[in-house]
C-alpha cells in the first residue's frame, strides 16, 4: 500500500500553502510553513517566476499532496472525473477525492488529521454500514454510515476530544453513538475556493 513516508511539513512549504497535514502542530507556532515559508532546499528563497507549465504542475501537486495520495492513484482519479459522462470534470474530481474513506473521518472530526484517519482505519477500528473497511481509499457514497467498532469506543473517543475540527454539513455526526453519515456529496460551493481545478484539467490535456 502506497503511502507518504517524506516530511509533509515540506509537501506545505514546496505548495507554497498549509495544507494542514499535522493536526494540532498546524495550528501553532511550530508550524513548518509559518516558521519558513518558502519552498524547501537550499536555494528554496530564491526560486524564480514559474512556467504555465509549472503552474498547472503545482497545482495538481497541491490538490494531490493535500489528500496525500500517489501520483498515481490521483490520476487514475483524474480519468474517473473524466469519463462521467454528465457534471464537471473538475467538481467531480474533487468530489472523489473528498468521499475517500481516510478524507470522510478526517472531515468528520474524529481524528485531528489525515495520517491519523488513516491508522485508524488500517487498524481496523471503523465500520461502514456495519462492516469493517480497513482501506484508505475506499469510496463512501451518500447515505453510508460509519460507526466504531465496539472495542475501538474508548480510544476513539479520547481522539475526538483532542480534535478540533467541526464536520461540514454534509456530515452528520453523533459524538454520543460514534456515528457518522456522509449525507451527500459537497457540491464545489463547499470545497475550497482557491483549488483551482482548470490547471489541472489543463494539466492533463497537454
Ligand atoms: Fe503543513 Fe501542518 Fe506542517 Fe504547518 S505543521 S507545515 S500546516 S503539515
Amino acid at each position: 500500500m502506497a503511502r507518504h513516508t517524506k516530511s509533509v511539513c515540506k509537501l506545505c512549504r514546496n505548495e507554497g500553502k498549509k495544507l494542514f497535514l499535522k493536526g494540532n502542530r498546524c495550528n501553532s507556532a511550530k508550524c513548518g510553513y509559518e516558521k519558513r515559508p518558502y519552498h524547501s532546499g537550499v536555494h528554496g528563497q530564491n526560486r524564480k517566476k514559474l512556467s504555465e507549465y509549472a503552474v498547472q504542475l503545482r497545482e495538481k501537486n497541491k490538490l494531490r499532496n493535500s489528500y496525500l495520495i500517489t501520483e498515481k492513484q490521483f490520476a487514475r482519479y483524474f480519468k474517473m472525473a473524466e469519463a462521467q459522462q454528465q457534471g464537471v470534470t473538475g467538481t467531480i474530481l474533487l468530489q472523489l477525492l473528498e468521499a475517500r474513506f481516510d478524507n470522510v473521518v478526517f472531515r468528520s472530526g474524529l481524528v485531528h488529521s489525515k495520517p491519523q484517519a488513516r491508522q485508524l482505519i488500517r487498524h481496523r477500528h471503523l465500520m461502514v454500514n456495519g462492516r469493517i473497511v480497513d482501506i484508505p481509499s475506499y469510496r463512501i457514497k451518500p447515505g453510508d454510515k460509519v460507526s466504531v467498532k465496539e472495542k475501538s469506543a474508548n480510544l476513539v473517543k479520547v481522539l475526538i476530544e483532542e480534535a478540533p475540527i467541526q464536520a461540514p454539513h454534509w456530515i452528520t455526526v453523533d459524538k454520543d453513538k460514534l456515528i457518522f453519515t456522509f449525507d451527500a456529496l459537497p457540491t464545489r460551493e463547499d470545497l475550497d475556493p482557491n483549488i483551482k481545478e482548470q490547471l489541472i484539467i489543463e494539466y492533463y490535456s497537454r
